[in-house]
């Protein structure tokens, strides 16, 4: 599907089933499998009145659904560099919607408990301070962690944060097959934990040392050394190839670590393919990544522009009230969902007139 999409130029689910298709009008696995698909290679608004039934819930919704039918708001903080004015607006804004704050594995920030009708003043006003979507939600770049490097650490040899604002800048809204994750090191001694990653990045004496295919989660795999002593420019063009390479030939919800080890030939089929371009794909596979990063655009921003977007941001289509089934408890001074054993402790809600 990847190829037919790809080389006949095709924009939407009906034109490709219309081209392609057979039987049903489309299913929970097909619908975001093509919805991928298609915003790997044209990265159009996932919002787009065409797109959005492709979606599973939290695309739809750009946002994670907690286990209360709230929601979870995580604005993208690069290379998890972030300045006091910039906290200071994270503060007011869960503030003033009493949203729990906990600082994630990725160096963000996630903000729970927003109710579906609050999701676009919530990111109207971090929009408003410079933030952008983390897309923390999707199958896509979710975050490129660094250590402080060497600007600050007596041991760095490289400036890492540098580095992971390049890379997070250029493939922040890339979508994919799962999710990517990234990191960089200012030295060996590996504080971002890089080779935990699906790009994980190195720096040496003379550049960078380029790892591929790690993660964490339930399956843990040690990524594996692919290049070293990269300058900026060539670890950038591997990283291009090797992202683009994952999408084209990965199956659905299939990690960089499991695809890894479902290639044929291996990782020397791999390094032949991305560093020696054995297949004459090096200079496509790069334009097409240009093409991605060439059209990114912040999804909630755009949204925000678009009243028939938004309007799916609501409760209850017909009542703008929210919705009353959803009580929290107070827990270490923040508010959390309420548990079944806590349900004695609801207060009456007066009857919705
Ligand atoms: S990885 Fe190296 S440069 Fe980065 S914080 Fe750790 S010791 Fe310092």
């Amino acid at each position: 599907m990847y190829a037919l999409v790809r080389v006949e130029g095709i924009l939407t689910f009906e034109e490709l089933l219309a081209k392609h298709g057979r039987g049903h009008i489309g299913c929970d696995v097909c619908k975001p499998a093509v919805g991928s698909i298609l915003a790997s290679c044209w990265n159009q608004p996932i919002m787009d009145a065409s797109l959005v039934p492709l979606q599973d819930t939290n695309d739809t919704f750009m946002a994670n659904m907690q286990k209360n039918g709230t929601y979870s708001v995580v604005p993208r903080i690069p290379g998890g560099e972030i300045t006091a004015d910039k906290l200071i607006v994270i503060g007011e804004v869960a503030k003033k919607y009493d949203l729990y704050t906990k600082i994630t594995g990725g160096q963000r920030i996630d903000l729970f408990g927003a109710q579906l009708h609050e999701l676009p003043d919530i990111w109207a006003e971090l929009i408003a301070a410079g933030f952008e979507t983390g897309h923390a939600y999707g199958k896509s770049t979710r975050t490129v962690k660094s250590c402080v490097g060497s600007t600050w650490c007596r041991y760095g040899v490289q400036d890492s944060v540098k580095m992971a604002l390049l890379i997070e800048d250029r493939y922040k809204g890339l979508r994919s097959p799962h999710k990517l994750k990234f990191a960089v090191s200012g030295c060996t001694r590996e504080c971002a934990e890089a080779q935990s990653k699906d790009v994980g990045v190195i720096a040496t004496e003379k550049g960078w040392n380029l790892y591929i295919a790690g993660n964490g989660g339930m399956r843990p795999r040690h990524a594996e050394l692919f290049a070293t002593d990269l300058d900026d420019a060539t670890l950038i063009q591997y990283i291009d190839r090797f992202l683009m390479f994952y999408i084209r030939t990965a199956d659905k919800l299939q990690r960089t670590s499991v695809w890894r080890e479902s290639l044929e030939g291996g990782l020397d089929f791999l390094k032949d393919v991305i560093l020696h371009d054995s297949l004459g794909l090096g200079a496509e596979l790069e334009a097409q990544m240009q093409l991605v990063v060439d059209r990114y655009e912040c999804e909630w921003a755009n949204a925000l522009k678009d009243p028939e977007k938004l309007k799916r941001f609501r409760t209850f289509v017909n009542d703008k009230r929210p919705d009353p089934d959803i009580h929290f408890v107070q827990e270490r001074g923040q508010r959390r969902p309420i548990m079944a054993a806590e349900l004695n402790l609801i207060p009456v809600i007066e009857e919705i007139a």
